[in-house]
Protein backbone atom coordinates (compact mmCIF):
# COMPACT_ATOMS: atom_id res chain seq x y z
CA UNK A 1 0.00 0.00 0.00
CA UNK A 2 1.16 3.58 -0.80
CA UNK A 3 2.51 5.75 1.76
CA UNK A 4 -0.51 8.10 1.08
CA UNK A 5 -2.88 5.59 1.30
CA UNK A 6 -1.68 4.27 4.79
CA UNK A 7 -1.31 8.40 5.99
CA UNK A 8 -5.57 8.75 5.07
CA UNK A 9 -6.79 5.57 6.62
CA UNK A 10 -4.13 6.52 9.83
CA UNK A 11 -5.96 9.98 9.85
CA UNK A 12 -9.31 8.22 9.36
CA UNK A 13 -8.98 5.46 12.25
CA UNK A 14 -7.95 8.14 14.34
CA UNK A 15 -10.88 10.00 13.72
CA UNK A 16 -13.20 7.52 14.65
CA UNK A 17 -11.17 6.49 17.64
CA UNK A 18 -12.13 10.19 18.66
CA UNK A 19 -15.66 9.88 18.02
CA UNK A 20 -15.92 6.92 19.78
CA UNK A 21 -14.28 8.41 22.70
CA UNK A 22 -16.69 11.46 22.64
CA UNK A 23 -19.61 9.43 22.68
CA UNK A 24 -18.74 7.45 24.94
CA UNK A 25 -18.36 10.31 27.27
CA UNK A 26 -21.83 11.99 26.64
CA UNK A 27 -23.04 8.92 27.06
CA UNK A 28 -21.85 8.48 30.11
CA UNK A 29 -22.91 11.64 31.07
CA UNK A 30 -26.43 10.80 30.38
CA UNK A 31 -26.27 8.05 32.09
CA UNK A 32 -25.07 9.84 35.68
CA UNK A 33 -28.10 12.54 34.89
CA UNK A 34 -30.52 9.25 34.42
CA UNK A 35 -29.38 7.80 37.78
CA UNK A 36 -29.49 11.19 39.59
CA UNK A 37 -33.59 11.71 38.27
CA UNK A 38 -34.60 8.40 38.60
CA UNK A 39 -37.64 9.71 41.03
CA UNK A 40 -40.72 8.88 38.39
CA UNK A 41 -43.31 6.62 39.38
CA UNK A 42 -43.21 3.01 38.22
CA UNK A 43 -43.00 2.95 34.70
CA UNK A 44 -40.97 5.83 33.96
CA UNK A 45 -38.31 3.75 35.87
CA UNK A 46 -39.21 1.18 33.24
CA UNK A 47 -38.58 2.91 30.77
CA UNK A 48 -35.51 3.73 32.01
CA UNK A 49 -34.46 0.25 32.78
CA UNK A 50 -34.87 0.04 28.97
CA UNK A 51 -32.65 2.67 27.86
CA UNK A 52 -29.98 1.34 30.69
CA UNK A 53 -29.91 -1.75 28.47
CA UNK A 54 -29.74 -0.40 25.03
CA UNK A 55 -26.91 2.14 26.57
CA UNK A 56 -24.58 -0.74 28.08
CA UNK A 57 -25.42 -2.90 24.66
CA UNK A 58 -23.94 0.21 22.54
CA UNK A 59 -20.92 0.75 25.37
CA UNK A 60 -20.48 -3.02 24.02
CA UNK A 61 -20.37 -2.79 21.05
CA UNK A 62 -18.02 0.89 21.27
CA UNK A 63 -15.50 -0.91 22.92
CA UNK A 64 -15.35 -4.27 20.41
CA UNK A 65 -15.00 -1.07 17.67
CA UNK A 66 -12.16 0.31 19.92
CA UNK A 67 -9.92 -2.36 19.75
CA UNK A 68 -10.66 -3.34 16.78
CA UNK A 69 -9.30 0.27 15.33
CA UNK A 70 -6.58 -0.07 18.17
CA UNK A 71 -5.29 -2.93 16.30
CA UNK A 72 -5.76 -1.66 12.63
CA UNK A 73 -3.46 1.09 13.89
CA UNK A 74 -0.79 -0.23 15.57
CA UNK A 75 -0.77 -2.82 12.25
CA UNK A 76 -0.21 0.74 10.46
CA UNK A 77 2.94 1.48 12.72
CA UNK A 78 4.55 -1.98 12.10
CA UNK A 79 3.69 -2.11 8.63
CA UNK A 80 1.61 -4.59 8.40
CA UNK A 81 -2.14 -3.04 7.67
CA UNK A 82 -3.86 -4.15 4.80
CA UNK A 83 -2.92 -7.21 4.80
CA UNK A 84 -5.04 -10.29 6.12
CA UNK A 85 -4.21 -11.55 9.49
CA UNK A 86 -5.54 -15.16 8.32
CA UNK A 87 -3.97 -15.61 4.84
CA UNK A 88 -1.57 -12.99 4.35
CA UNK A 89 -3.10 -11.45 1.10
CA UNK A 90 -3.34 -8.09 0.69
CA UNK A 91 -7.03 -6.63 1.30
CA UNK A 92 -8.95 -4.87 -1.68
CA UNK A 93 -8.71 -0.97 -0.69
CA UNK A 94 -12.35 -1.14 -1.70
CA UNK A 95 -13.37 -3.18 1.68
CA UNK A 96 -10.50 -0.65 3.66
CA UNK A 97 -12.70 2.20 2.40
CA UNK A 98 -16.06 0.61 4.32
CA UNK A 99 -14.79 -0.90 7.16
CA UNK A 100 -10.62 0.16 7.77
CA UNK A 101 -10.12 -1.27 10.80
CA UNK A 102 -10.52 -4.74 9.42
CA UNK A 103 -8.10 -7.40 10.13
CA UNK A 104 -9.37 -10.04 7.63
CA UNK A 105 -10.09 -10.22 3.35
CA UNK A 106 -13.05 -10.14 2.40
CA UNK A 107 -12.45 -14.02 1.64
CA UNK A 108 -11.37 -15.10 5.18
CA UNK A 109 -14.32 -12.85 6.47
CA UNK A 110 -16.66 -15.42 4.87
CA UNK A 111 -15.10 -18.55 5.70
CA UNK A 112 -15.27 -16.96 9.18
CA UNK A 113 -18.66 -16.14 8.98
CA UNK A 114 -19.88 -19.48 7.33
ZN1 LIG B 1 -7.51 -13.57 3.93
Amino acid sequence: MKKTELKKFKAILEEKRDAITTSSTVKKTHWENMENTRHGDFVDQASDDNEVHVNIRLLQTDAKLMRAIEAALSRIEDGSYGLCTMCGEEISVARLKAVPWTSVCIACKEKKTA
